[in-house]
């Protein structure tokens, strides 16, 4: 079988690849191990997508932080707000909550996902599914991919096959192995946007408790790490968006770490202590005869006010008319300064997406093109870079594929 471009992997970077390709005239072939695409696609935002965020390339490039300079470029060539109108055109609006997460007006990733192979097929680029590609290698003149029975000889090939993460959805790593071939370097795959193991066990008694807004701070070899949002509890620590950008920041880190890392929570960032205080003493002193547990719901779950009680020895009884000086000064070093220690992050298998990839040193940033293999191309999670939680990763897919796949055809052209 021969073609002009081969894409490795059918999730949303090799899709969009295969549409932008096949847009500028190229012969396209999508190979994919499952038997049907986009199985990770399918799961974003619980189902329901968060296709993207809202804000300038600016705001892009800085959330990025060590690779936002790599995907300048792509992010300029393809934008979050094509990405919406390419949606829109399409017939599939798009929203932008009040955090600037946007998502389809549906709320259905299987919306963005029918329009990506729809748009493929219309575009008569061919899907070989239930096909694992085992090598990619070099010929002379074409490359040749085996996939099952299958040899495929192409002009280019554009790697999409994803991270290491979530490998029941097919995106197992094997994209390291195949670039490897090449001369590629993979910077170690680490769990990134994932809950976080703490050393101490009693997070685990208030499993499902969660803070609508907290910061959570952490210094690790003097970089100072910041990060605000919702927290859950969990079984073994700390979840929810806050912890699960730490745990992306921290995860170079971590694993190499002697000791645990220890975080500082504000668990009412909307106060400053001097505020707290205050507010304190005018809750307790307008409900002198009730339990200090119910009055400070204001603030917290009951649960989680119960055990940080606990904490500092303050009876679960106490009523808020008694509340001591020095205990109220315990109490909002608690709310404001919550101290935990990170053992480790859960198993990559369960991180939503991986740390670590393909160097991008060896990737022209401009093209993503190979700088080690003409005519080899890399798109989405499997290069070394990586978002916080915001749909911030479904953009790296989409504007790298853009550009690989428009670059692809343009050198395929040539040929
Ligand atoms: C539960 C969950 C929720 C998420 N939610 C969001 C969200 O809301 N917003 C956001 O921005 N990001 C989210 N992400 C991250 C986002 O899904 C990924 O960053 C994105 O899917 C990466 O796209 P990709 O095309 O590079 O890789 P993938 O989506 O992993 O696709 C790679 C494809 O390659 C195929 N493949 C791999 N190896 C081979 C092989 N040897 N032969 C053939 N085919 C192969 C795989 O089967 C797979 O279909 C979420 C991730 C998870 C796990």
């Amino acid at each position: 079988m021969k073609t002009d471009i081969l894409i490795a992997g059918a999730g949303p970077a090799g899709l969009f690849a295969a549409i932008t390709a096949a847009q500028s005239g190229a012969k396209v072939v999508i190979v994919e191990s499952n038997t049907t695409p986009a199985r990770k696609l399918l799961l974003t935002g619980g189902g329901r997508c968060n296709l993207t965020h809202a804000g300038s390339i600016d705001d892009f490039v800085k959330a990025y932080d060590f690779c936002g300079r790599f995907l300048r470029h792509c992010l300029y060539e393809f934008p979050a707000d094509d990405l919406r109108k390419y949606f829109k055109v399409n017939g599939l609006q798009t929203k932008v909550e009040k955090d600037g997460c946007v998502f389809p007006i549906t709320e259905k990733a299987a919306d963005v996902a029918d329009i990506l192979i729809r748009q493929a097929k219309k575009l008569s680029v061919e899907f070989l599914y239930d096909k694992k590609i085992t090598s990619i290698e070099k010929s002379k003149t074409d490359f040749v991919t085996t996939a099952g029975n299958k040899k495929i000889f192409s002009k280019a090939v554009i790697i999409a096959t994803g991270g290491a993460s979530w490998p029941k959805t097919g995106s197992a790593g094997d994209g390291y192995k195949f670039a490897k071939t090449f001369g590629h370097t993979t910077i170690e795959p680490k769990a990134a946007l994932i809950d976080l193991i703490t050393a101490e066990k009693w997070p685990s008694k208030l499993k499902g408790v969660g803070v609508d807004n907290v910061i959570i701070k952490t210094k690790i070899k003097n970089r100072k790490i910041t990060e605000s949002g919702a927290l859950m509890f969990t079984a073994n620590g700390i979840g929810g968006p806050a912890a699960l950008n730490v745990s992306r920041l921290i995860a170079d880190f971590l694993p190499n770490f002697a000791k645990p890392i220890k975080i500082i929570i504000d668990l009412a960032p909307q106060y400053n202590n001097e505020q707290l205080n205050k507010e304190i003493i005018s809750l307790c002193s307008q409900n002198p005869k009730k339990e200090l547990i119910n009055v400070l719901t204001a603030f917290l779950r009951k649960a989680l006010v119960q055990n940080l009680c606990r904490q500092i020895n303050l009876p679960a009884a106490t009523l808020a008319g008694a509340l001591g000086k020095s205990q109220r000064l315990q109490l909002i070093k608690k709310l404001k300064q919550l101290e935990l220690s990170i053992a480790a992050p859960s198993p990559i298998a369960k991180a939503t997406i991986t740390r670590g990839g393909i160097e991008l040193d060896e990737i022209n940033r401009q093209t993503m093109e190979s700088k080690l293999n003409s005519g080899l191309f890399f798109a989405g999670e499997i290069i070394n870079a990586d978002g916080p939680c915001g749909g911030f990763n479904l953009q790296i897919a989409f504007s790298t594929a853009f550009v690989a796949g428009k670059q692809a055809a343009e050198k395929t052209a040539e040929k």
